[in-house]
């Protein structure tokens, strides 16, 4: 399979020849077209798989930059990390498959000041990568609305866990619209990272590599 077989638009195409990616992985090959298809799905994957792409380059792909411009504080995708590092690489990616693009994304994370997040967002993002301490903490001062949230992804849902982040993950959960697109991956599938998958995802195909 070649990436051109997976229905992805032509400015992403572009970028992945820019970026010197011949085929896609193995999860990016069986998880593209299901997510393009609108379908929610579990990936078990590692990190070093190419995952990233696996549910970036698709969201980039349908996600229609005219129909709607940034709205400000109310971003279409949301895609929560466990880590700061894991974030900034996540958005580093998106930044590199949406160059041919007009999408604005931001990258939250805590430790550091709010103040150029919080300006970003009120500009308005497309999408917004976050991890759940800092996304909780501005939703709770308004600075972000997840009402128009059309798709969650959640990276590393066992790390995640391991980091004690369900109590927040379950705030935030509450709070999005039933009608969204659910991308759920883990390395690992526990029994409470499943459980934690059942509540999330509705009709999941799994995906495996
Ligand atoms: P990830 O598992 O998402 O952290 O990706 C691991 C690394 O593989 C990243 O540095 C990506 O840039 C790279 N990568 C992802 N997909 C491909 C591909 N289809 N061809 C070549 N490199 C890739």
């Amino acid at each position: 399979k070649s990436f051109s077989d997976l229905k992805l638009r032509k400015a992403i195409l572009k970028s992945l020849e820019q970026e010197g990616y011949d085929v896609p992985t193995p999860i990016q090959a069986e998880s593209i077209p299901h997510i393009i298809n609108g379908h929610d799905l579990i990936g078990c994957a590692q990190t070093g798989t190419g995952k990233t792409a696996a549910f970036s380059l698709p969201i980039l792909s349908f996600l229609d930059e005219d129909r709607r411009s940034a709205k400000p504080n109310c971003p279409r995708v949301l895609i929560l990390s466990p880590t700061r590092e894991l974030a900034i690489q996540i958005g580093e990616s998106i930044q590199t498959y949406g160059r041919n693009m007009k999408f604005r994304h931001a990258v939250i994370y805590g430790g550091v000041s709010q103040h150029r997040q919080t300006k970003a967002l009120n500009r308005g993002v497309h999408l917004l990568v976050a991890t759940p301490g800092r996304l909780l903490d501005l939703m709770n001062q308004g600075f972000i609305h997840l009402n128009e949230l059309e798709i969650f992804v959640l990276d590393e849902a066992d790390r995640m866990l391991d980091m004690g982040f369900l109590p927040d993950l379950k705030k935030i959960i509450k709070t999005l619209p039933d009608e969204r697109q659910s991308l759920f991956f883990s390395a690992t599938m526990p029994q409470k990272v499943s459980q934690l998958a059942n509540s999330l995802l509705v009709d999941p195909i799994r995906v495996e590599v």
